[in-house]
């Protein structure tokens, strides 16, 4: 028999079958994630099906996670000037960008996770714009790390770039609980977007990490010029990883940089990632991270936390502005999702 497959379907054994459909049947009441096939299938629906998709993404969440948002604030230990070329950053020193390599003390660092834990966040990352650590950092996140936990209640996650065995066994022994290195993209475009180090010494980073007992914290950057089957094939590698959790970003495309005239993500395109990185995930935390509200603007986040996402960044970026807390915790209110209390991550 031959059929005539309409965008959004999926072939099964000959027939052409909705892939929302397959996607209730695997991912809401199954719990697995879909293959990378499905996943296309889902990043090509047409646009009159995203509230669908959403709505889908949303239960998959609801069923598989609930209806708890996690809340993380991030510092910058060390801003700009790294060495690598990721083409999307403007903390790179290779590139023109207008950031520059800058220091955070001490005492600024415990001020900001203070600030952090008054909103009723969980999570505090400590991020550094660097290939990967030398001794100084590591000796000032020795010190950061015991300053903070000395003045406030909350977990401390750190993101540091390529680590060593033996750093990862220090990070441990301070008591950062989770670790962030992104993959960035799929395997497969990783040359087109960095070319200082490989997406395979990521991996040996993640794996380090992950056999050491911290939470693995993994995700990327959409829109940068991939295609949808990449945004599959990236979404499915994550999958393989079972991360903790996974930032998603949009490109916010940054002058200077190589990728700094890229074209915004289109709103569309960005929901049907989101829903899709949930459908391919339906037990992670999907974090919104940076360029929400470039690609959605200001209602991108109801758009988002309805749509598959729970977490959120409150306050700004690394380099850019974000929303203020103030209006993202207004919001879970209205939805009634409760902010993840500290006890219950620990
Ligand atoms: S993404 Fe990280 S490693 Fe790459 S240039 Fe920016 S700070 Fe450096």
């Amino acid at each position: 028999m031959t059929t005539t497959a309409h965008e959004g379907d999926v072939a099964t054994a000959g027939a052409a079958i909705d892939i929302l459909d397959v996607a209730r049947g695997r991912v809401l009441e199954q719990g697995l994630g879909l293959t990378e096939e499905q996943i296309l299938a889902v990043l090509e629906l047409p646009d009159d099906r995203i509230p669908e998709l959403l709505g889908l993404a949303h239960e998959v969440r609801m069923r598989w996670c609930g209806p708890e948002v996690e809340v993380e604030g991030i510092v910058s230990v060390k801003t700009g000037g790294c060495p690598e070329d990721c083409h999307f950053c403007s903390q790179s020193g290779v590139f023109s960008s207008p950031v520059r390599s800058a220091w955070l003390d001490i005492p600024s660092l415990v001020q900001a996770a203070l600030d952090t834990a008054a909103t009723g966040a969980s999570e505090f990352c400590i991020v550094a714009a660097v290939r990967g650590p030398d001794e100084r950092l590591m000796a000032q996140m020795r010190e950061g790390v015991a300053a903070i936990k000395a003045a406030v209640d909350i977990n401390v996650a750190a993101s540091l770039g390529i680590l060593t065995q033996g750093q990862v066994d220090d990070l441990v022994g301070m008591g950062v609980h989770r670790y962030n290195h992104n993959l960035e993209t799929a395997r497969s475009y990783f040359p087109a977007v960095v070319t200082t180090h490989t997406w395979d010494e990521r991996m040996d980073t993640l794996a380090r990490v992950r056999d050491s007992g911290m939470e693995v914290c993994c995700g990327g950057i959409v829109g940068m010029g991939e295609t949808r089957a990449q945004r599959a094939e990236f979404a499915t590698q994550l999958a393989s990883l079972e991360p903790h959790e996974v930032p998603l970003n949009f490109l916010n495309p940054r002058p200077g940089t190589p990728f700094g005239d890229l074209p915004v993500l289109s709103a569309a395109d960005a929901l049907r990632t989101i829903a899709a990185f949930r459908l391919a995930l339906p037990r992670t935390i999907l974090r919104f991270a940076g360029g929400r509200e470039i690609t959605l603007g200001d209602l991108g986040t109801r758009e988002g936390l309805l749509g598959g996402v729970n977490a959120v960044i409150v306050g700004n970026y690394l380099t850019t502005l974000g929303r203020p807390a103030a209006d993202d915790l207004e919001l879970l209110r209205e939805l009634s999702m409760p902010i993840k209390a500290l006890s219950s991550t620990l």
